[in-house]
């Protein structure tokens, strides 16, 4: 993997990266902020040498991945463990962004829908190159300067649940299937982009509220679903439901639903 990154320049130089503040945890390490090249860039740092050597391996599936609506990598570097270093999302991850400015800058549908496309099309493409997210969550979505939504993490989770297990999936995101069969597909990652949506249209609220994960489980299987988000259209709760169909193959896929957001947008700004 060393290898064919390096050859492919996606090795950068340590000594070209200024390392700034630390801007959020994550699994495996911290994530900073910091400046390549005169490029502000955010750096996610993975010490555990094993854990490294995994996540190299999946980077080399980021670096084909090229989308608006995904953050892009820049490059790694392979100094005291691993570094990946991505475009800087400045405005951080959608729940908090949805927490603190939601009612003011969300508050209308409009916007709330255009953060929903975005998203959208970021799995569209991923479904087109048939890769599986398995962890698409709000959490997992970050906003861009210019109030762009990109979805990260994407072809790193399969590392994940190498060294993670069946307990430590994300209970309340996962589709039935994948929670009892280990069934992941794109269509398990429509059933987490209804969670998603819920999300976004309750302003960052955690799904099922006062819910435990055993409950959840239970209850989803027997056919219970969340209800609507106060405010949210029916149009888009009706979008949330067909995403939860027990059934897999009746869930749309992800460029069936970005036909349906792009109706719903027309709706709200007609012309
Ligand atoms: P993990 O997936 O291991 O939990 P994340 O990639 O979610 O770690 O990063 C943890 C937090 O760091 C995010 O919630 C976000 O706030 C911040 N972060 C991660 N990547 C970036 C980025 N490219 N730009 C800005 N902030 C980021």
């Amino acid at each position: 993997a060393e290898l064919e990154l390096s050859k492919n320049g996606w090795l950068l130089d340590i000594e070209k990266l200024t390392l700034g503040e630390n801007i959020g945890e994550g699994e495996f390490g911290a994530v900073y902020e910091g400046v390549y090249m005169s490029q502000r860039v955010a750096v996610k740092t993975i010490k555990c040498d094993v854990t490294a050597q995994a996540f190299l391996q999946e980077t080399t599936v980021m670096t084909k991945l090229q989308h608006k609506n995904l953050v892009r990598l820049l490059g790694v570097i392979l100094h005291k463990g691993l570094h990946i270093v991505t475009e800087l999302m400045t405005k951080g991850n959608l729940v908090n962004f949805l927490r603190t400015r939601g009612r003011s800058l969300v508050c209308v549908h409009n916007n709330a829908l255009v953060l929903s496309v975005d998203v959208c099309e970021g799995m569209e493409y991923l479904e087109s190159k048939k890769l599986v997210h398995r962890d698409l969550a709000a959490r997992n979505v970050l906003i861009s300067d210019d109030n762009v939504a990109k979805v990260s993490d994407f072809g790193l989770t399969k590392v994940d649940s190498k060294v993670s297990d069946k307990a430590k999936l994300p209970v309340k995101w996962t589709a039935p299937e994948a929670l009892k069969k280990e069934k992941f597909s794109t269509k398990s990652d429509v059933w987490s982009y209804g969670i998603l949506l819920w999300e976004i249209f309750s302003y960052g609220r955690q799904p099922y509220p006062k819910m435990s994960l055993q409950e959840v489980k239970d209850k989803v299987e027997q056919g219970y679903r969340m209800e609507a988000p106060e405010d949210c259209p029916p149009s888009v709760y009706s979008l949330m439901r067909v995403c939860w169909e027990q059934e897999p193959r009746k869930r749309p896929g992800f460029h069936k639903l970005r036909e349906k957001l792009d109706r719903e947008m027309e709706k709200l700004s007609p012309g």
